[in-house]
């Protein structure tokens, strides 16, 4: 596989242990962020949920997807001073007054084999492992990050997920662009009042 090249942030660059303590606080978005989804992720989950075809996928996105507006920002390739975009994207919709993911069932995650990207790849998230600062800030909210314990992952396997998270994210940057970012026609099987929730 080739690694995009940026920098990992210091305690990174030789690995790190971390194990998921399993207080289900990112399945609530740290009570301030969202869990993100891209194309893969929906047709994952909703085939696991037996949500096939157009009338599945439509069953899906109404049960437990939003449009969150604006939210994403791309900046070009090796532009220090290009271009930021700034579009739609897919989120969980959150339910219960502790506003969880619908799949998190007594701080378990009842779609575990199918969950989205997002949730398996932390916290080697791109922003995370390259800033210092950000990790600091997450372990504020998440205990694993707080211990350090457990699962040791290598330097290369950091890199990996990054990496990964990066080429989805680009893909939808570059679907959207295609597409006059307008996600009703990236995502057919959405509809307007969807936006405007
Ligand atoms: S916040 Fe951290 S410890 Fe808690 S469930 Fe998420 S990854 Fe695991
Ligand atoms: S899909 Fe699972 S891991 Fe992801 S937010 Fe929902 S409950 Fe948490």
């Amino acid at each position: 596989m080739t690694f995009t090249n940026f920098k990992l942030a210091k305690m990174f660059e030789h690995g790190v242990n971390f194990s998921c303590q399993m207080c289900g606080d990112c399945c609530r978005g740290f009570d301030e962020g969202e869990v993100f989804l891209y194309r893969n992720d929906i047709y994952r989950l909703a085939k696991f949920l037996n949500l096939t075809g157009n009338n599945g996928l439509r069953k899906f996105a109404k049960r437990y997807l939003k449009v969150i507006e604006n939210t994403f920002f791309w900046k070009e390739d090796n532009a220090e001073r290009g271009k930021t975009f700034r579009f739609n994207t897919l989120a969980f919709s959150f339910t219960g007054e502790d506003e969880h993911c619908h799949f998190l069932v007594n701080s378990r995650c009842t779609v575990h084999q199918a969950r989205p990207f997002q949730c398996r790849c932390f916290p080697f998230w791109k922003m995370m492992v390259s800033s210092r600062k950000n990790v600091i800030n997450y372990s504020k909210k998440c205990k694993g990050l707080r211990l350090l314990q457990g699962h040791y992952y290598s330097r290369r396997e950091i890199l990996s997920w990054a990496n990964e998270e990066y080429r989805i994210e680009k893909e939808y940057f570059i679907e959207m662009r295609k597409n006059d970012f307008n996600i009703l026609k990236v995502y057919p099987f959405l509809t307007e009042d969807m936006i405007d929730k």
